[in-house]
């Protein structure tokens, strides 16, 4: 069956198409640029940009895939989480496919979705399995009984997300936004043990209450002293060196907890998905440390960890194949939808 995918629950005005687990287009415009100058995602502007973008995009994923809109056999969209306004353009356009051609709408969770992607790259999802759910919004840690049906959440982030964490360490150190590939870059040059940033939550204390929790403000903080520091003495800062050293301090609380949680959970297969699971010395440290605990790592290629419309069109194909009832036409957008509602 062939299943198209609408996502627009941010920045991105995504359309994927998939023929059964099998990628056909994945069309992506963003109005990041329209947002840099503010220093984040102002919602009035990514909705504009959206209904923009909708129709274009819809015609460009057709054209890829070499399919016409009229042998899609069912429309998946994101219903939420993510900015409300910005969610209902693309709400609004799968409900008007999905009436137009008489075929079944899934109104789907944008964060199951960053689980489902990875059918695409590498197959049928082992489930259950444990999900590593970093982006620009979460830091979940989920047991993924069932894609479509059954997430539980093991722990997530207290204050700010990883990829947030990210962007506002950018913005200390004077890179681009949105900073997470920008500090990846920057690393790559740098000592990643130039300085040794605290790990948020991995204390004895604090494991006992949360131990698949997460917390980076206070490595946010103490990036921020450091700098300041620094700059007081009129030294130069390091950009390299603080940007792999506080990378290092990312992932090494991220993979050392989802490797503990699928310890605790006796689970063999960790997925990592969301923005964040593009880094790349996140994806070198969990294949590092998998290797040793003896846990399959499945992470999709860069491209599909960042917001897109494949992923949502993977998950409304998952939702079809296990016969899940569609959604209504008066599905509503919910912008705090929570991860364990998958159909919206
Ligand atoms: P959510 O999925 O929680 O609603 P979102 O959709 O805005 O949030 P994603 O598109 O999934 O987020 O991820 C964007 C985040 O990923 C940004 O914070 C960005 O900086 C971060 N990111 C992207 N690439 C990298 C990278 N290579 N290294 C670190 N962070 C990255
Ligand atoms: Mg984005
Ligand atoms: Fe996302």
């Amino acid at each position: 069956p062939l299943v198209l995918g609408i996502e627009t629950s941010c920045d991105e005005t995504g359309v994927g198409i998939v023929r059964g687990g099998t990628l056909l287009a994945d069309a992506v415009a963003s109005s990041l640029e329209e947002h840099a100058r503010f220093g984040g995602v102002v919602p009035e502007v990514a909705s504009r940009a959206h209904l923009e973008a909708m129709i274009p995009s819809l015609d460009r994923a057709c054209e890829t895939a070499g399919v016409r809109l009229a042998d899609v056999d069912a429309i998946s969209v994101t219903s939420g989480p993510g900015l409300a306004g910005a969610l209902l353009v693309g709400v609004a356009a799968a409900k008007a496919l999905a009436l137009g051609l008489g075929k079944p709408l899934y109104g789907v969770n944008h964060l199951a979705a960053h689980v489902a992607v990875d059918t695409l790259e590498h197959g049928p999802l082992p489930e259950p399995c444990v999900s590593l759910l970093v982006s620009g919004g979460h830091s979940s840690l989920l047991l993924v009984e069932d894609v479509t049906d059954t997430v539980d959440p093991l722990g997530s982030t207290m204050d700010d997300a990883a990829g947030e964490a990210f962007d506002k360490v950018a913005r200390l150190l004077g890179l681009p936004f949105p900073g997470g590939p920008y500090v990846d870059r920057e690393a790559k040059a740098g000592d990643s043990a130039y300085v040794r940033f605290p790990r948020g939550l991995t204390g004895q204390r604090d494991l006992a209450r949360h131990r698949f929790d997460f917390s980076f403000s206070g490595l946010k903080t103490a990036v921020a002293r450091w700098v300041e520091t620094r700059e007081r003495a009129g030294e130069p800062v390091p950009v390299a060196d603080v940007a792999a050293s506080f990378q290092e301090a990312v992932c090494d609380v991220l993979t050392r907890k989802a490797v503990d949680a699928c310890r605790s959970r006796g689970v063999d297969d960790l997925l990592i998905g969301g923005g964040v699971a593009a880094n790349s010395r996140l994806r070198a440290m969990a294949q590092e440390r998998c290797d040793t605990a003896g846990i399959r790592l499945r992470v999709p290629r860069p491209k599909l960890c960042t917001d897109n419309g494949a992923m949502v069109a993977a998950l409304g194909a998952q939702m079809l194949a296990r016969g899940r009832t569609a959604s209504r036409l008066d599905l509503v957008a919910d912008s705090s939808l929570p991860v364990t509602t998958i159909a919206g």
